[in-house]
């Protein structure tokens, strides 16, 4: 080979080696490795640590893990300010921090659906001025949310009020374009116990709540099959003795389907791992 040849494909070549080192750098598993090695940030930690109490309470390696996906959903998803809220990283890490505990220790992505978080300061109207709401889960890619309730019920962490598992436990359910109370299963013949234990506790918690009786469930649960999904998700992470007690068939739902026992979580927050 001539050195005029060598000359005329260098460009050639430089421009290939160039566009193949891109590809590798901005390919999606490249980038997920980078935000994974990055450090999290002792101000996020705080951050946790103030407004997402239950993150205390988990085993170390959900601890880490909790850590990792919080970083890959701040990556993802887009927040937005409304209502003249301007979005601090305080309001992003409490946010992804608490939706992440829906995926813990589970092999799911992180909300495959979900683009935006818009948050409001406090209740906002909904856009047809029809009522005044905390927080919204949309299918088409967007939760809302008023940032004082979620602060204020994530710090009240036994009170089974949690408006940022509320709606995430809402995102879980539409994720097959269907908001029923079923979200998506790892294996399809786990639908038909999943539906019936569901089914047959929330028909119960509408007589209840038709008597005027009170459950460890909030009557808001006998709403639909959606809201009562939504509704327990917050007990069983709130309130886990209570509910294995009292409604012990769907506790051991929820927790085959969310890979979790918070009944086993330590009564006393955990140290931090860094
Ligand atoms: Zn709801």
């Amino acid at each position: 080979m001539g050195a005029s040849e060598t000359d005329a494909m260098f460009p050639a070549i430089f421009a290939i080696t160039v566009v193949g080192a891109a590809l590798y750098y901005f390919a999606p598993e490249r980038q997920r490795e980078r935000i994974l090695a990055s450090p999290f940030p002792p101000e996020w930690e705080s951050f946790l640590r103030a407004n997402n109490p239950l993150y205390g309470f988990l085993p170390p390696a959900l601890q880490k893990e909790l850590r990792d996906r919080v970083k890959v959903f701040l990556a993802e998803k887009d927040f937005e300010g409304c209502g003249g809220l301007h979005i601090t990283d305080e309001i992003r890490v409490t946010i992804a921090s608490i939706a992440c505990m829906l995926l813990l220790n589970r092999a799911v992505g992180h909300y495959p659906r979900l683009k935006s978080i818009l948050v409001y300061p406090s209740a906002y109207y909904s856009h047809d001025k029809a009522e005044v709401r905390l927080g919204e889960s949309w299918g088409d890619g967007t939760v809302a949310l008023a940032w004082d309730d979620v602060k204020k019920s994530a710090r009240d962490f036994r009170d089974g009020h949690n408006l940022v598992l509320h709606e995430f436990a809402h995102q879980l359910d539409q994720e097959d374009g269907q908001a029923d109370g079923v979200p998506v299963l790892e294996q399809s013949s786990r639908y038909f116990g999943f539906a019936k234990v569901m089914g047959h506790e929330y028909e119960r918690l509408v007589r209840l709540t038709d008597k005027g009786r009170k459950d460890v469930l909030h009557p808001y649960g006998a709403t639909n099959p959606a809201e009562f999904f939504a509704v327990a998700t917050e007990t069983f992470f709130e309130k886990p003795k209570q509910l294995a007690k009292k409604h012990p068939e769907l506790y051991q739902e929820l927790k085959d389907f969310f890979h979790l026992d918070p009944l086993t979580w330590s009564q006393k927050p955990s140290a931090s791992e860094g």
